[in-house]
């Protein structure tokens, strides 16, 4: 098939190598002239890292990448919030905090020479009948026998795909940046620090990048998009001061911080659920299909799991109006469960709601605790989490791959 890809971010990237690799002609439009990662660091996932494993690229990143063993959060008292461990769910089991730029490069020195990129090339419009699209310098491209919509959680094109059922801008969001590790103890864990819903800090191990050696942390600062402006007028030596205060132990980390802040990249997030993912011969992938917060760390891993099942229906199914709605079919299940949850669980760690954060200190770590519930909490924040009380199957060469990658 002639297909092609609107955004080079994660979800782009990969279904450009997934799709190209199994003979089809792609073609990618990506708005920015130089693309490259946006923000800091995330957390790979059992989920994504088994699309990585698919891809033949997870050897690479684990060389790069840091492994993340327990999710870990508490109080500026040392009350503990949040405590768990990825060997409860598998031995041997593990997240994988990486740079942006290390899995973008990784994606990117994989890809076919066959394919054909177009950057500077943003896509104003598509018609999904016809399978055509314009860029905005007014060019028509294609007829396509597929168009693929991976332009991320601003997606313009969603609305070809016709009315939603939701897409609305999150009132918080967050800073954040790379800092080096220094000897930062907390080399397999995910740290957070809160005080009631308004302030969060987060550091997660990222490992490397290439040439550079030394290993970094991604830093993630929690506050509502209208206070960024403000944020900046109040200086940094008084956001220092209070991140010292709050997280005293991370002073040294934090002396890392750029002393610009302009250097710190500003992220918002959308919640946007769509009616249809498919329309003739449009579909839609990663956040432009399901743009969520990032508070349970799965975009990646999301993206990463739509670019293979679109790859698989393709295959089991050759023509394109049976192929859009098995991937659809596919994915839905998985995606609507953490919408839900995401929805849920954000205003417990990003919000103005104060007595909502008394709650969850009081009651998240006992309720994750309960027979029952625990099990359930590892699995949401792992990623296998499928419907209410289902589980996706962890790829069993994943575990082969996590247990020589440690030994
Ligand atoms: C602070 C923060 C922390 C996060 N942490 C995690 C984490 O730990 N784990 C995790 O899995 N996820 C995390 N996420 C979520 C994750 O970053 C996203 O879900 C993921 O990047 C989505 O990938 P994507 O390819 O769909 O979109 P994007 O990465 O946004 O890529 C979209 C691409 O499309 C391009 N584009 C946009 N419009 C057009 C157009 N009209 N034409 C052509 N190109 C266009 C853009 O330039 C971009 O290159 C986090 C997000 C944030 C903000």
């Amino acid at each position: 098939m002639h297909i092609a890809i609107a955004g080079y971010g994660s979800a782009g990237q990969a279904a450009s190598l997934l799709l190209a690799r199994d003979g089809h002609r792609v073609e990618v439009f990506e708005r920015v002239a130089a693309p490259g990662p946006v923000g800091a660091g995330f957390l790979l996932q059992p989920t994504g890292m088994g699309v990585l494993l698919e891809l033949e690229l997870l050897d690479a990143a684990l060389q790069l990448g840091a492994p993340v063993r327990r999710l870990f959060g508490d109080l500026p008292n040392g009350r503990r919030i949040m405590d768990m461990r990825y060997a409860e769910l598998q031995p041997d089991l593990c997240g994988l905090g990486m740079q942006r730029g290390a899995l973008f490069q990784l994606l990117h020195a994989a890809r076919s020479t066959a394919t054909q990129l177009h950057f500077d090339a943003p896509v104003q419009s598509v018609e999904p009948e016809l399978g055509r699209l314009t860029t905005a310098d007014g060019r028509q491209h294609g007829p396509f026998d597929l168009v693929i919509a991976a332009d991320g959680s601003g997606s313009q094109l969603r609305d070809a795909l016709g009315p939603q059922r939701l897409n609305r801008p999150y009132p918080w969001g967050a800073l954040w940046c790379l800092l080096p590790a220094g000897d930062w103890p907390y080399a397999d864990e995910l740290r957070q620090r809160y005080r009631g819903a308004r302030r969060m800090i987060g550091l997660l191990p990222v490992g490397r990048r290439g040439a550079d050696p030394s290993p970094h942390l991604s830093f993630f600062w929690s506050l509502p998009t209208s206070d960024f402006d403000a944020w900046r007028e109040r200086g940094m030596d008084t956001w220092r001061s209070e991140l010292a205060e709050l997280w005293p132990e991370a002073r040294e980390v934090f002396d890392g911080l750029p002393a610009d802040p302009a250097d710190l990249a500003r992220a918002s997030y959308r919640d946007a659920v769509l009616k249809r993912w498919h329309h003739g011969r449009l579909c839609a992938i990663g956040d432009a299909a399901h743009a969520m917060s990032p508070q349970l760390g799965q975009g990646v891993n999301m993206a990463l799991l739509d670019a293979l099942a679109l790859r698989d229906a393709l295959r089991a199914e050759p023509k394109i109006e049976a192929a859009l709605p098995r991937y659809a079919a596919e994915r839905r299940a998985h995606v609507s469960s953490y919408q839900l949850w995401s929805r849920w669980l954000t205003p417990l760690f990003q919000s103005d709601h104060d007595a909502i954060a008394r709650l969850r200190d009081l009651l998240f770590l006992p309720l994750s605790r309960l027979p029952g519930s625990r099990g359930q909490s590892l699995s949401v924040l792992s990623g296998i989490q499928q419907g209410l009380f289902g589980r996706r199957r962890i790829n069993p060469g994943l575990l082969q791959h996590l247990e020589r990658h440690q030994r």
